[in-house]
């Protein structure tokens, strides 16, 4: 399984960044997230339109979606086309509220057009682009979010989306050849928990057994410590 970064920004752009979008490929090729910027390194990187055979989403604020705009209308009217319409998988009641989203920024009639709507299920594995994807589901302040667990037959990528500590996040994750764990937070929220600190990602990756981390959604001003390893737009991983 091959992994590239194709943006790895928290809730605003790093400088230069895209918000989150992580391209895996080895049996087909499967988007997660699709925050604002993705599509346009997509399209830079495959000179035309992305041939996705899916897109997953882990929840519904802006920067994992936001690109499926821009993506629906260049599908419906632009260079999009003519590209085989990719799967797309949401959270529970994800097509309702994206159907929302469209009814009131005018991409509501093309949804169906370009993507195959599906929605997937807690703790539910399905089968898409050759892979086996299991939701779990995540604490993210009051938003439905799910981290997503990609396997083939070799390997294991766990992917946090965004999260607070819990021990769902440790099973996410667990004995993954790949952890991709976000670490917004400079300290844990002293509330309502909905982000990581560097040391309960670090931590969460320490008891699930996972091989590598490798850390994301985290804003540039932010430092990590020495042998934490933190993601940049570009970089490719085997996972
Ligand atoms: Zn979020």
């Amino acid at each position: 399984m091959r992994l590239t970064v194709i943006g790895c920004s928290p809730a605003w752009p790093n400088a230069g960044g895209a918000q989150s979008g992580y391209l895996v490929e080895g049996e087909g090729r499967l988007l997660l997230d699709c925050g604002p910027g993705v599509l346009a390194r997509l399209r830079a990187n495959e000179d035309g339109w992305p041939r996705v055979d899916a897109v997953a989403i882990t929840h519904f604020h802006l920067d994992h979606w936001g690109d499926l705009v821009p993506w629906i209308f260049g599908a419906a009217f632009g260079p999009g086309r003519d590209v085989p319409k990719p799967e797309l998988w949401l959270p529970p009641g994800g097509r309702e509220r994206l159907n929302g989203f469209g009814e009131r920024m005018a991409f509501g009639g093309h949804i169906d057009k370009v993507f195959d709507v599906h929605e997937y299920e807690d703790d539910t594995p399905f089968a898409v682009a050759g892979y086996e994807v299991t939701p779990h589901r995540l604490d993210h302040y009051s938003e439905l979010t799910f981290g997503l667990r990609v396997r083939n037959h070799a390997s294991t990528l766990a992917y946090s989306g965004d999260t607070g500590p819990s021990h769902r996040l440790v099973e996410l994750a667990k004995d993954a050849d790949v952890f991709l764990c976000e670490a917004t937070l400079r300290e844990p929220e002293p509330a309502e928990r909905g982000h990581l600190s560097e040391d309960e990602a670090v931590d969460a990756f320490r008891a699930s057994g996972a091989k590598r981390l490798v850390v994301i959604h985290r804003p540039d001003e932010l430092p990590l410590s020495p042998g934490v390893e933190r993601a940049t737009d570009g970089d490719v991983l085997s996972v």
